[in-house]
């Protein structure tokens, strides 16, 4: 079975490991710009810039699985 590279970038769903290309917490958001180049960002930062990006790059696709933040409870979440 092939998959292309498009495909995998498309459809595959953001993982524990991606992270957010501006401060490195998990990111939940992935803008692609082209079938190689892609951003990632946590939902603080998406958030921040979405409003620049979508302007100029009103094309791009937008994996958004910020839906997913706090979804599962971790460690941290037994804090309250
Ligand atoms: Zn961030």
């Amino acid at each position: 079975m092939t998959i292309t590279a498009e495909r995998v970038l498309q459809g595959d769903p953001l993982k524990i490991a991606d992270r957010c290309d501006q401060c490195g917490a998990q990111a939940f958001v992935r803008v692609l710009f082209s079938q190689n180049r892609d951003l990632l960002f946590c939902g603080h930062h998406y958030q921040r810039h979405e409003p620049v990006l979508m302007t100029r790059y009103p094309y791009v696709s937008v994996v958004d699985e910020r839906h997913k933040i706090n979804q599962k409870p971790s460690v941290s979440a037994n804090a309250d």
